[in-house]
């Protein structure tokens, strides 16, 4: 019995009881909000930083994920939705969401699982923090809007890239797979377009820790989480009357990248619309109206 008992002590102070080490980080450090004891106690809880911001980190991508695009999947069934479908007549099939649904996951746990260990001492070795209190709402703010505004240009010119001959027919081709996308194909690609477009939304960032010094995990986070959000309903295939670019004109959305999947031509960018409208690679019906007039109008002053 006295054995038993020494027994279970030992093991319970060599792993501690989440709820008991929320207690304990709540009685020494009053002055923190709920999440934040929520988050030292799962450091503590876990005794090993790599885990804890591996899984964490891994468990927050699938949970998103898949959590944004079920309401897709959903609506895709309703036929009422329909007609805010851009390519209305193109609504994916159950096999073609499980086949994706499959091939993403498969990817998920073979190609970024293994990187995802690496992530902890990479942030370390940055200097970004992982600890408690967290940054104000204001620096999280300033340093996501940079990163969306960066991760855009990012995406921009490799994205473009991957559309030129040999890097399409080889890489960039599997995320073509689906003409009329939908939610879940938003990382439906090649391992190497994943790494290439991903190095925008996980490696600005770092570039920027090293840089100055001033980053914490959760905004990485945020950000990443906000950059799924943008990248899903991009591929959702549908627009309505409240879609974000009514209200941002600049905010690119469902609209913007529907045409590229359907096209393969223009719309390159992922959050925004101003390189595509500056560098005239837009693929919209007017754009396309004013790049066929300009060139009857060069091919009209040659035959003068
Ligand atoms: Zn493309
Ligand atoms: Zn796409």
């Amino acid at each position: 019995m006295f054995h038993v008992s020494t027994a279970m002590t030992n093991v319970s102070a060599v792993v501690p009881d989440y709820m008991e080490a929320y207690a304990r980080i709540s009685d020494l450090n009053l002055h923190l909000n709920i999440f934040e004891k929520a988050w030292a106690a799962w450091y503590e809880y876990m005794q090993n930083d790599v885990l804890a911001t591996g899984i964490m980190s891994f468990v927050m991508h699938e949970m998103v994920y898949f959590g944004r695009s079920l309401p897709w999947i959903i609506i895709d069934t309703i036929p009422y939705f329909r007609k805010w479908k851009i390519q209305n007549t193109k609504i994916p099939t159950a096999a073609e969401q499980w086949r994706c649904t499959y091939l993403v996951l498969l990817s998920h746990f073979t190609v970024e699982l293994p990187q995802i260990w690496l992530f902890h001492p990479m942030c370390k070795y940055f200097g970004m923090s992982t600890d408690v209190p967290f940054p104000a709402w204001t620096t999280i703010a300033y340093q996501v809007a940079i990163f969306f505004v960066l991760e855009d240009a990012w995406h921009y010119w490799f994205h473009r890239l991957f559309h030129w001959g040999p890097f399409y027919k080889y890489i960039h081709k599997i995320h073509h797979t689906y003409s009329a996308p939908f939610g879940l194909a938003a990382e439906y690609a090649s391992p190497i377009e994943v790494m290439m477009l991903g190095f925008g939304t996980v490696g600005i960032p770092i570039v920027w820790c090293a840089m100055t010094g001033n980053l914490h995990v959760l905004t990485m986070y945020i950000w990443i989480v906000l950059r799924l959000f943008q990248a899903i309903d991009a591929h959702s295939g549908y627009e309505f009357p409240w879609s974000l670019h009514h209200f941002l004109p600049f905010w690119a959305g469902a609209e913007h990248h529907d045409v590229h999947h359907e096209k393969f031509v223009g719309n390159f960018a992922s959050s925004f619309r101003w390189w595509d409208y500056m560098l005239d690679t837009e693929a919209t019906p007017e754009s396309m109206k004013r790049r066929r007039e300009k060139k009857l109008a060069t091919a009209a002053k040659k035959a003068q």
